[in-house]
């Protein structure tokens, strides 16, 4: 399932950064996901709670946020969200438009915890 390899790699950026600030475990996660990135927000949610045992990540809560899709017309510069998978530019009618927004997976913050001594 795409979803596991997601959290995979995720969680070895998470393990990286853990490392690099020398800490011992992370206590939240939150992620972006785009609309449109094909991303199943509750298969997330179960890919990391399986895949982050034994991890820092183990006890860390998840939050991810939904990104709507949005779209740019290079004919006239204006933004607008895509409604309905809608690829047209409401101002001008060009169908060309380029997406700018809602296809990624971006992990946003991770809070870490370092135990002193
Ligand atoms: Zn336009």
């Amino acid at each position: 399932m795409h979803e596991f390899s997601l959290v995979r790699a995720l969680l070895e950026q998470i393990a990286q950064l853990a490392s690099r600030e020398h800490a011992t475990r992370a206590t939240g996660v939150s992620l972006s996901v785009g609309e449109f990135s094909g991303v199943d927000a509750d298969l997330l949610q179960l890919a990391f709670a399986q895949s982050s045992e034994g991890t820092v990540a183990q006890d860390a809560t998840l939050t991810i946020r939904r990104v709507p899709l949005e779209a740019r017309c290079p004919s006239c510069q204006s933004e607008f969200p895509v409604v309905g998978y809608r690829f047209q530019c409401p101002a001008c009618d060009a169908s060309e438009v380029v997406v700018i927004r809602g296809e990624e997976l971006i992990l946003e913050t991770v809070t870490l915890e370092r135990t002193e001594g």
